[in-house]
């Protein structure tokens, strides 16, 4: 098998090189993207479902970055936003995420929230509360508005800093959700200890519903958990009518996916935010 495993890494070191080049290549053109226009944000709604939803039950929106890179074509955040981390380019484009979520928004003529993902590097490694509240300051944009997403991945990496980094963005008014609940080492200890607004379920929870009792008993525990420690809860990833129902019946909270809406660029939901024709 030793010799298998040593035969098959001399077969794929060509390709493997390629890709080394392959990503230099894509890391030069992403550090040109921001000035070149070709990054986007597109908006994906949550609605409401403590009762039945409809489209005036739409409560906010995750902002979602689109590159469409000029010869490869749209490159999906599961690439860029890890090659935008390693290289460090992700300090700038997180930024400009930021800033243009928040001066979108504040253009809405309902004040309906946004959410915004945070990379763990962007979270750890800069001086984010300041340039969080400085951001605030230049769009206008109402604190209680804007809702920051964090993985719990990154809390393990340093208990210290993320419980003082999430106070400190607290006391600036704006709100915390924890991303992706249940897909990595979720820990009841960060629940308790760390002061999120909001918990959303992971999509892999909600994509099983129908399959399989274990998963529905996961979810109807965790939206009773959070309930219990006074959060809200989001379900991800919400693609049927039935996984909706079951949602409704377990007073979970609100709802994100394809069935509410497929992420977008604004002009797609214009009527939702009420955006007048000049923006
Ligand atoms: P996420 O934060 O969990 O975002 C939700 C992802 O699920 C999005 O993928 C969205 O398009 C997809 N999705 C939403 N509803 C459904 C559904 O009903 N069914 C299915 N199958 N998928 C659904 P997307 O936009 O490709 O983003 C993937 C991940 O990339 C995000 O996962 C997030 O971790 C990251 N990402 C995206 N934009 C940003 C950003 O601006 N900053 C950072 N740091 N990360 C981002
Ligand atoms: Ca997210
Ligand atoms: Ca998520
Ligand atoms: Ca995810």
């Amino acid at each position: 098998a030793k010799a298998k495993a040593r035969g098959s890494v001399t077969v794929f070191e060509p390709e493997m090189d390629m890709q080394i080049r392959d990503r230099r290549v894509l890391h030069q053109d992403l550090s040109n993207a921001i000035r070149n226009g070709e990054m986007s944000l597109y908006y994906q709604p949550q609605a409401s479902s403590t009762k039945r939803v409809g489209n005036n039950d739409i409560v906010g929106f995750e902002a979602l970055t689109r590159w469409r890179h000029p010869t490869r074509g749209f490159v999906p955040p599961s690439e860029f936003i890890p090659l935008a981390e390693e290289s460090g380019l992700i300090v700038e484009l997180g930024e400009w995420i930021l800033r243009e979520a928040c001066r979108q928004a504040a253009s809405w003529a309902r004040p309906l929230q946004v959410a915004v993902n945070l990379s763990p590097a962007q979270f750890l490694n800069t001086d984010l509360v300041a340039f969080v509240h400085e951001v605030l300051l230049q769009t206008g944009l109402e604190p209680g508005r804007l809702e920051l997403e964090i993985t719990e991945g990154v809390l393990i990496e340093d208990f210290d800093r993320g419980l003082s980094l999430l106070r400190r963005l607290k006391a600036l008014g704006v709100r915390v959700s924890m991303d992706d609940f249940g897909s990595g080492y979720s820990s009841l200890t960060y629940l308790q200890a760390f002061p999120f607004d909001k918990i959303k379920i992971d999509r892999a929870f909600i994509m099983n519903l129908g399959r399989n009792p274990q998963s529905a008993a996961i979810v109807r525990a965790v939206i009773g958990l959070g309930h219990g420690l006074g959060v809200t809860l989001v379900a991800e990833g919400v693609e049927t009518q039935d996984q909706l129902d079951f949602l409704v019946d377990e007073s979970c909270d609100a709802v994100q996916g394809y069935l509410i809406g497929k992420p977008a660029p604004i002009d797609q939901y214009r009527w939702l935010v009420g955006l007048d024709a000049l923006e």
